[in-house]
């Protein structure tokens, strides 16, 4: 709840008005329960308690990376579900990578999310106890998020703009929008209706592929939108919204990889101030797709920064503890 509705039904209990401010701050501190709430009295702290659930997120796997300090956390939903998140450590701060649905009905044919379909969305709630939880954990101050977990944000929309109104509270987690990142397979109503809201969060689009032949093989979505009408949406939403996209692009081999791919994605790219972020696939068993070679990635940036093109090359932070979308969960779902 935010504090204006718990205010609402302080209210109503005829609670002083600062109770809510009280209790919304104990909350964006990651308490669990009324009972750590010091600073109310202890007939009020039982009176909520009978009056209020707390639910949150129970720790069922954690684990670090011994190459970066990557943690990787495997959450019960208290219905049984489970969902991961991923604390990466950065010189900038900390960030978390939170998941918005469980499971997912994308498709994606590299994605381990995806392979059971979707099951159901995270409520506002649980997303937010996914930052509170992992900082808790963590001891960890938390300053940026991104939404690349497990699930498509865009397909739980009004949960997820929740979430966002939540974790934005000063008096609560207080992160700000440019410090969120949402990122999507790209489903084109969605960022519209995302680019009329004009938040100040940075909007990543999964492409990874240039044209329809080749991101229709990887990503089912596209037989709904097709990569004109996503470029289309994009470029809607640079102009609504007046912030840059940035691509994503898993390199996978021999799939999306080779020069034709690159001068191509740099041709529909160039000029529209966007940025391609390259990431190597990660292995999912399942899946029997091979990630490219440092070579080829490193031929495709190239190309991409000749044709004009900004470009990153992604370091990917633990693939020693299965931190790619959907992974633990999966692990999970094997019993390993
Ligand atoms: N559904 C959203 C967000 C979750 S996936 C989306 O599609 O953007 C986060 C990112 O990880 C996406 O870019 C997704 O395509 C990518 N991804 C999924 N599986 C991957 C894998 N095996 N290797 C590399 N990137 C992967």
């Amino acid at each position: 709840m935010l504090p204006a509705e718990i205010a609402a039904d302080f209210k109503a209990l005829g609670l002083p008005g600062y109770r809510a401010g009280q209790v919304f701050r104990w909350l964006g501190r990651g308490v669990t329960s009324f009972q750590e709430m010091s600073d109310l009295p202890k007939a009020l702290r039982q009176k909520l308690e009978e009056m209020y659930v707390l639910p949150s997120l129970r720790m069922l796997r954690r684990q670090t990376s011994q190459a970066d300090g990557t943690e990787k956390f495997l959450w019960e939903l208290p219905d049984g579900e489970s969902v991961e998140t991923v604390l990466m450590r950065y010189k900038h701060g900390n960030s978390v990578c939170i998941s918005s649905q469980v499971g997912c009905r994308m498709g994606c044919v590299f994605c381990a999310s995806t392979i059971g379909g979707k099951v159901r969305d995270l409520t506002a709630s649980e997303m937010l106890d996914e930052v509170l939880r992992t900082g808790v954990a963590a001891d960890a101050e938390i300053s940026n998020i991104v939404l690349m977990g497990i699930g498509e944000p865009l397909d739980n929309f009004d949960n997820v703009m929740r979430f966002l109104t939540l974790v934005n509270e000063p008096e609560g987690a207080d992160i700000g929008m440019r410090h969120i990142s949402l990122s999507t397979c790209g489903l084109v109503e969605a960022i519209d209706k995302l680019a009329g809201l004009h938040l100040q969060l940075t909007l990543s689009v999964s492409l990874h592929a240039p044209d329809d032949e080749t991101r229709s093989r990887l990503m089912p979505v596209n037989a709904v939108y097709g990569v004109d009408r996503l470029y289309a949406a994009c470029e809607r939403y640079f102009q609504t919204t007046g912030r840059r996209i940035s691509f994503e692009y898993a390199m996978v081999r021999g799939v999306n990889d080779t020069p034709y791919h690159a001068r191509l994605l740099a041709k529909r790219l160039k000029g529209a101030g966007s940025h391609v972020n390259l990431i190597r696939l990660n292995y999912v068993p399942e899946r029997g797709l091979e990630p490219s070679s440092e070579e080829t990635v490193r031929a495709f940036a190239q190309e991409l920064a000749d044709g004009g093109v900004t470009v990153t090359v992604r370091r990917r932070l633990g693939s020693d503890i299965d931190a790619a979308c959907g992974q633990l969960r999966r692990g999970r779902m094997r019993g390993s």
